[in-house]
């Protein structure tokens, strides 16, 4: 019997907007950089989202955590409904959601060290007395394979993937239980991304992690995904355990995007499907299938009506007519 996975958290239609403003204040538009959205994230899983720079990976990751409001929809963690919650009162949960960013280094005061930043994570959500917390720090500093002394360091004594170190410690010192990695190792060596990911999934294996990773790179997604969701112009168009996703992509966008990736086989020649022209913006995004504009399959249909995600053969969820 298939054992039935426990969801740590569920969105429904989320939708993010961004509104555009007259001189007046008056709303004249909306960038729809996430347009509805639904998904469920199981405990101890990765999942990965993947789509080009600009498709509303990270504004859905952000919302999903409630560090931007959500402008439509429902977000389920733990049975709450987070989406509309006031900052007072997702304080108390927000140790349990957190978020890793691609360059930390923007978010570090330059003028603290490094374990007076961390302490003050724990200090902020009244965890322990001074001496506790800086124990606790130096706990943290050593499971990210940092060293105690560096405590006293300031950011700028650290090299970019040490920096990422320290993204990890603040991220895991308050001991989440679903954390958004976005782009967490897009701006390092390929030496050091290995040692990122490896870290974050020893880190998951302890604790039982559930992992929203975003990242442009379909390599990357593969090495650390167990499911992944593909996004195009805000919207999710194929979802699928990584292994079928790679094996049989079937949105004809997933196909363009697995096109680009190299085979592991030096002898095997993969013939890459270039995309014609720009990915449309989202203040004015195509109607019908978002896709339409650039996909060799459109049909009449396409430019009438959105398709909606579907299951496609029992492996695939895909957002497609020629599907559905
Ligand atoms: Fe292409 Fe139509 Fe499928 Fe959209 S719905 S991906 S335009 S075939």
């Amino acid at each position: 019997m298939e054992e039935k996975r426990e969801a740590v958290l569920r969105a429904d239609n989320i939708k993010k907007y961004f509104p555009i403003r007259n001189t007046f204040g008056k709303v004249i538009n909306n960038v729809k950089a996430v347009d509805g959205i639904s998904l469920e994230l199981y405990r101890g899983e990765t999942y990965g989202l993947v789509g080009e720079t600009g498709c509303g990976k990270s504004t859905l990751g952000r919302t999903l955590i409630n560090l931007m409001p959500a402008t439509e929809g429902d977000i389920l963690f733990e049975g709450r409904n987070i989406a509309g919650m006031s900052e007072r009162q997702v304080r108390p949960l927000r140790k349990k959601m957190q978020m890793i960013f691609q360059d930390p280094y923007t978010s570090l005061d330059p003028r603290m060290r490094v374990g007076d930043i961390l302490a003050e994570v724990l200090q902020i959500q009244n965890i322990g007395k001074k001496e506790e917390r800086q124990d606790m720090v130096m706990d943290m500093l050593g499971k990210v394979g940092l060293r105690p002394e560096q405590y006293y360091h300031f950011p700028h004594e650290f090299s970019g993937g040490q920096r990422q170190r320290i993204g990890l410690a603040r991220a895991f010192i308050l001991d989440p239980e679903f954390v958004v990695c976005d782009e967490p190792v897009s701006a390092l060596d390929v030496s050091v991304q290995s040692q990122i990911i490896n870290l974050l999934q020893d880190i998951q294996q302890e604790k039982k992690l559930t992992y929203l990773f975003i990242s442009h790179d379909m390599s990357v997604i593969r090495y650390t995904s167990d499911r992944v969701g593909v996004m195009y112009l805000g919207h999710l168009v194929e979802e699928a355990l990584t292994d079928y996703l790679f094996a049989k992509p079937l949105h004809p966008y997933t196909q363009v995007l697995m096109s680009a990736v190299p085979s592991a086989n030096p002898h095997v020649k993969k013939k890459r499907i270039v995309l014609e022209g720009e990915l449309p913006s989202p203040l004015n995004p195509p109607s019908g299938c978002v896709f339409h504009t650039r996909c060799p399959y459109a049909k009449d249909i396409c430019r009438r009506e959105c398709p909606q995600l579907r299951e496609a053969d029992g492996q695939h969820k895909v957002a497609c007519h020629q599907y559905q």
